[in-house]
């Protein structure tokens, strides 16, 4: 059967590329970095030149940069450590209402520890937050501001370069969520005045269970997990030096070609955007319809549920989601949705379709002959579509 994958905000296939690079470092460059021989120092250069790959990509020294396990693992380490070290300013923290679980979850504990006092930004109907409300959430005692760069549900791309010079100019620290758009689009952290950015290589063609963390010099991160020394005794453990390798192979490959990824990726959803809109009725567009990631499509179908869409689409072979992977296992309607004023109904019948640069016209085609008919079939069967015709 033949299968297309439109699931790529949750993860990406891994380069073939990315696979030859990191294959030495299993089999021949396995020395530990720390160690004192001719292996330690192979993987160390691995190592050493994959810090300079990413700290190029963003725009800032390789001393910057902090290899982690990843986005979850990155935000983490950021709400909790940066609560910390800053304590004796105040402990409140400004975010959206649209930030990924990693960000959202971790300070609603925070919040129950009594370690954090957070304000929620309200995003508008596209899934924005403006600088105007940062600066008007601002207080004396605000220790960070944490806005994700672009939103892995709806694509939206928020003004994160206004942000960070609001926050700039107030003083408080900025971090950026930007799992959605390293490598994807252009990201520099000096014009856009980030002070913290979370990365991970499983978004953007590389493997998973790897990331990274820019932290401007100055800012004082403490210890996330402590043991030995390594990634300047802030992340303690033996580096996965295959991983980050593979990292900034894949990193380097997106910033090669990403001009030309995004023109043709845009192409092919805005033929996905316009197609779904023309061929099937009582449909909305969820995101902004400008400012979106080149890769992201997300529509609401009404009278039906998303999780009924996406067995029928598996059953075709296409591979998509109904919002974020980890909210599609239960059945609370997306918190993203929800906080651009759709409505619990509206929310639950909702598709994200994303793609890569892998993608080809003759998929989206595909997709394009095979979701109509579904959606008809599904709404015939559905009472809440004969109650909204009469
Ligand atoms: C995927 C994702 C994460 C989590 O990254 P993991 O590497 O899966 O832990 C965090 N934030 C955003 C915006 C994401 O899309």
């Amino acid at each position: 059967m033949r299968r297309v994958y439109l699931d790529n905000a949750a993860t990406t296939m891994v380069r073939p590329e990315v696979v030859e690079a990191m294959l030495p470092y299993f089999s021949e460059f396995y020395g530990n970095p720390s160690s004192l021989h001719s292996y330690a120092r192979d993987a160390y250069r691995g190592l050493d030149e994959a810090r300079k790959t990413v700290a190029e990509a963003l725009n800032c020294r390789s001393e910057e940069i902090i290899f982690t396990g990843g986005g979850s693992e990155g935000d983490n380490m950021v709400l909790r450590g940066i609560a910390h070290a800053y304590r004796k300013k105040g402990r409140h923290i400004i975010t959206s209402a649209v930030e990924h679980h990693a960000v959202l979850h971790t300070l609603q504990a925070m919040e129950r520890e009594g370690i954090a006092e957070v304000s929620y930004l309200p995003v508008d109907e596209y899934g924005l937050v403006t600088a105007g409300q940062v600066l008007e959430a601002i207080r004396p005692d605000t220790v960070l501001v944490s806005i994700m760069f672009a939103n892995n549900e709806v694509g939206t791309i928020m003004p994160v370069e206004e942000i960070g010079a609001v926050c700039r100019e107030k003083g408080v620290l900025f971090h950026t969520d930007a799992v959605q758009a390293v490598g994807h689009i252009p990201v520099d952290v000096q014009r856009m005045n980030i002070d913290l950015l979370t990365l991970a290589a499983h978004k953007f063609h590389g493997p998973k269970g790897v990331g990274a963390l820019y932290v401007k010099k100055g800012v004082r991160l403490p210890a996330f997990i402590v043991g030995g020394g390594q990634e300047r005794n802030k992340r303690a453990g033996t580096e996965n030096v295959p991983g980050i390798v593979g990292l900034a192979k894949a990193l380097s490959l997106q910033m090669e070609h990403m001009e030309e990824n995004a023109q043709r990726m845009l192409c092919l959803r805005d033929k996905l955007i316009v197609g779904i809109k023309s061929s099937i009725p009582d449909v909305k567009l969820n995101g902004h319809p400008k400012l979106r990631l080149p890769n992201n499509v997300n529509y609401s179908i009404r009278f039906i549920e998303g999780e009924s869409i996406l067995l029928m689409l598996d059953l075709n072979g296409i591979a998509a989601s109904s919002g974020s992977a980890c909210t599609s296992g239960s059945l609370d309607p997306s918190h993203v949705l929800l906080s651009m004023g759709l409505t619990h109904e509206v929310a639950h019948g909702s598709l994200r379709l994303t793609m890569s640069e892998f993608t080809t016209e003759d998929e989206i085609d595909y997709v394009l002959e095979v979701l109509p008919p579904i959606i008809q079939r599904l709404r015939d069967m559905s009472p809440l579509y004969k109650k909204g015709e009469e």
